[in-house]
């Protein structure tokens, strides 16, 4: 399996690359993750990517591309899932030569769509532990109670004057994306709307129906 996870934040990428190494043992690539990473041992990007990713912008695509280099050199090339990675044309163009030079093209990119009302809702109420960075939401699933309150907290990227920017950057920067898959015959949009069960259900379904998989 070699997929990338696509869609809006507060779509349940995250969630649903979870789901699938739970089934499938494939491991998730998340850039986001990375970013975050190389901020908390206080690397030499730390700072500067900091102040990308708490105002809801997007890091530099060099440098994402770096921290990518490095971490998928520890994969398998033919087992693996692509979360928040590409977001950007040129991350796409670049994944595309990137990934044929080492013939480990891309199978599928499952693009989950969800309405906006409903990922903004998602993503106020997301908390995460502070060490392991397992997502909660408040509602929707809380964080139980043996885990010290101080240890869950919130994003500072899920900040609502963040999740506003990060959406608008969405819709203009990371959109296109589709179409750019689409185009190549790569895109399976899956509804992301219902319980992350359900969701993985259809993805499950999705990858079945494109011979990634042999059975749901
Ligand atoms: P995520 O956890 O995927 O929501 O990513 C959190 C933040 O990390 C994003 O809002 C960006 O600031 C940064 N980031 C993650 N992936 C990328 C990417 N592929 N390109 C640029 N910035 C990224």
């Amino acid at each position: 399996m070699r997929i990338a996870l696509f869609g809006p934040p507060g779509a349940g990428k995250g969630t649903q690359a979870t789901y699938l190494f739970e089934k499938y043992g494939v491991r998730t690539l998340s850039t986001g993750n990375l970013v975050r990473s190389e901020i908390r041992n206080e690397g030499p990007l730390g700072p500067k990517l900091a102040s990308f990713i708490h105002d809801g912008g997007l890091v530099p695509d060099s440098i994402v591309e770096d921290l990518f280099t490095e971490k998928i050199a520890q994969f398998e090339f033919d087992q693996f899932i692509l979360d928040g990675f590409p977001r950007t044309i040129p991350q796409a163009e670049w994944l595309t030569n990137f990934l044929d030079a080492h013939k480990a093209p891309l199978r599928k990119v499952i693009s989950l769509s969800v309405p906006e009302e409903e990922t903004i809702e998602r993503l106020s109420g997301r908390r995460i532990h502070k060490l392991t960075c397992e997502p909660f939401h408040i509602v929707h699933n809380p964080p139980p109670s043996h885990i010290p309150p101080h240890l869950i907290v919130q994003r500072l990227d899920d900040r609502p004057e963040s999740v506003t920017e990060r959406l608008a950057v969405y819709k203009t920067v990371t959109a296109p994306i589709e179409a750019y898959y689409e185009e190549r015959g790569l895109l399976a949009k899956v509804s992301g709307v219902g319980s992350p069960a359900q969701v993985h259900q259809r993805i499950i379904e999705a990858l079945v129906s494109n011979s990634i998989l042999e059975w749901a």
